[in-house]
């Protein structure tokens, strides 16, 4: 082991055991989850999820955990869990692998750099794969399936893998036998009593986990705030059913998620029912429905099946087209449709089309403008607000407070949600007699021993890390500037001087952009020139002839000037030149 790398606290002794969860990310938000389990000084990491960034973000690509908190713990790692496909779960997961680079150390018996194992259902970890070979970091993951109900050993940790529905087929919860209990975390869940596979969320199981005892219960909190059950996904399949008799003789250009892959078959199957062909669209769509059909999960005739470049071959009204974009990505399928950019698809007046998911908070005005657009091209358009064409994947309070008093933990943390989310579920675990109900947050570390739980806050970084482009992370304060600049703009001052006397050569000259543009401004900015001349002229006049000096009352006098005439900040950037 290299020096100079975190060493855990002494705490793992055979007489003390103590189990320690820090959370990176997903509690205070929906996004980026993960989760380190550290057992006697070695660490499971759960999940490395992505969040998209909200308006507040402008020009971020993605948001991540802050994963130094990982790399510096590197050689401690001993595998990370998938709990389901999903990219608030996942995406971050080539991110960590080349942060970890090459401190990941060699396995036992094994030449060349580390790999990490990952863990995970089939799906799970092909759906993960995709980015993995993107980032070209799939040399270092070591993909090792695990199967429903499974029980296996990672790292210092024996683990049960119990099925769960959720709105990506193959997800688990997993339970963690440590030595000072068992951690069990749900993974994102709901009770669906009809899935479309069939595969139920393993309650026995987690009854009978919970008959030997959960020590602590990490339980997604996404609605919580909501009263009853979430309907079962069967019943979207009965209003797609519907609709396709509705709306017979018209396309119908179905846009959902593509990893949903049971949405995709229940339209299909709709499709299908009626008559129709089916065409997919969307890069992502092609490769997890490609992935779905190859894993047994996707059932399709293949004579049913046209490609999208073959669609003119089919009578529009014998036709549905299943795409990506329900979110209304600027660059989706469903949004090139809308802006009649597509290749493929012009829509219009004979067109019906449906969106079968809800908008994800941040996406609501991209979703309205697509909506929006193909209202103006004369198409019907449906949508999860005017008839029951999508249900959550998360469970609801009712479905909360089964699982809840399935397993009955001495102590629940809820997890996966906003805090307000989180507030509620931990309420809802008093109100089942859970004995500790403690609302964390990012950054929180929740310690685990024979006697119970504490919390440690703030034990970890819990801020943001920013994705843009190829740069790593684009920090706060460049974050900060871009929000200026778009609300109020820029203003630079250019002014050269004499590098011995502080005099001024030319200038002050003042440059705007994205700044008012009104014929009073002329006037604030003559004023303000005259103040930077002012400000050099008595720096200079008192001996201050170096360059930060100057800068520093150009800045100042121009800020001052604007605020008070304006009271407007934009940023201002002094240039000042020495000759
Ligand atoms: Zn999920
Ligand atoms: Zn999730």
């Amino acid at each position: 082991m290299s020096g100079g790398c975190y060493r855990p606290p002494d705490m793992a002794g055979p007489k003390h055991p103590s189990t320690r969860i820090t959370f990176l990310g997903g509690l205070g938000e929906i996004g980026r989850n993960c989760a380190a389990i550290e057992v006697g000084g070695r660490i499971l990491v759960l999940d490395v999820g992505l969040m998209f960034p909200g308006p507040e973000m402008p020009g971020v690509d993605l948001v991540l955990p802050q994963l130094s908190w990982l790399r510096e713990r590197a050689d401690l790692i001993d595998g990370v869990i998938l709990t389901h496909g999903h990219e608030d779960h996942t995406g971050g997961l080539a991110y960590l692998l080349r942060e970890l680079g090459d401190a990941l150390p060699p396995r036992k018996g094994r030449s060349g750099h580390g790999r990490l194992p990952v863990y995970g259902s089939e799906l799970t970890l092909a759906m993960a794969s995709g980015r993995l070979e993107e980032a070209q970091v799939i040399d270092r993951a070591e993909m090792t399936p695990v199967g429903d109900g499974e029980r296996r050993r990672v790292g210092p940790i024996e683990c049960t893998f119990v099925p769960v529905t959720h709105s990506v087929p193959h997800g688990f919860a997993v339970a963690m036998h440590t030595p000072a209990g068992t951690v069990l975390h749900s993974g994102d869940f709901k009770l669906d009593p009809t899935p479309v596979d069939g595969r139920l969320t393993d309650m026995a199981t987690l009854k009978a986990l919970g008959d030997d005892g959960i020590a602590l219960f990490l339980s997604d909190s996404t609605n919580a705030d909501e009263p009853g059950a979430t309907p079962s996904e069967m019943t979207v399949g009965d209003s797609m059913a519907t609709l396709f008799r509705e709306y017979a003789g018209k396309r119908i250009i179905a846009a959902c998620f593509s990893s949903h892959l049971h949405r995709v078959q229940q339209i299909a199957t709709a499709a299908l029912d009626a008559g129709r062909t089916i065409a997919f669209l969307g890069r992502s769509m092609g490769r997890n429905v490609d992935l779905g059909r190859r894993m047994g999960i996707l059932h399709l005739p293949a004579d049913r099946v046209v490609d999208i470049e073959e669609v003119h071959r089919v009578d529009p009204g014998d036709l549905c087209i299943i795409c990506t974009g329900s979110q209304g990505e600027p660059l989706s399928a469903l949004a090139l449709m809308a802006a009649h950019e597509s290749r493929f698809v012009e829509v219009g007046p004979d067109d019906v089309v449906i969106i079968s998911a809800h908008a994800i908070p941040g996406n609501e005005a991209n979703v309205n403008r697509v909506i929006n657009a193909f209202f103006r091209a004369g198409a019907e358009v449906v949508h999860p607000g005017v008839a029951p064409v999508h249900v959550s994947g998360h469970g609801c309070r009712d479905e909360l407070r089964t699982v809840m008093e399935a397993v009955r933990p001495n102590a629940l943390v809820p997890v996966h949600g906003e805090f307000r989310h989180l507030v509620s579920h931990a309420r809802l675990g008093s109100e089942v007699g859970i004995r500790s109900a403690q609302v964390c947050e990012d950054g929180d570390a929740v310690v685990l021993t024979p006697g119970g739980v504490t919390v440690e806050r703030a034990a970890a970084p819990s801020g943001y890390l920013f994705v843009h482009g190829m740069v790593g992370d684009v920090g706060e304060g460049v974050l900060r500037d871009r929000r200026a600049l778009a609300e109020e703009g820029v203003v630079v001052v250019f002014v050269t001087v004499d590098a011995h006397t502080g005099e001024i050569v030319t200038g002050p000259e003042i440059v705007t952009r994205g700044w008012v543009y009104a014929p009073e401004a002329e006037d604030v900015l003559v004023e303000a020139e005259e103040a930077v001349r002012k400000s050099i002229g008595e720096a200079a006049a008192e001996g201050a002839v170096d360059y930060e000096t100057l800068r520093r009352h150009a800045r100042l006098a121009l800020r001052d000037v604007i605020r008070e005439r304006t009271r407007r900040r934009p940023i201002v950037i002094p240039v000042v030149l020495e000759v």
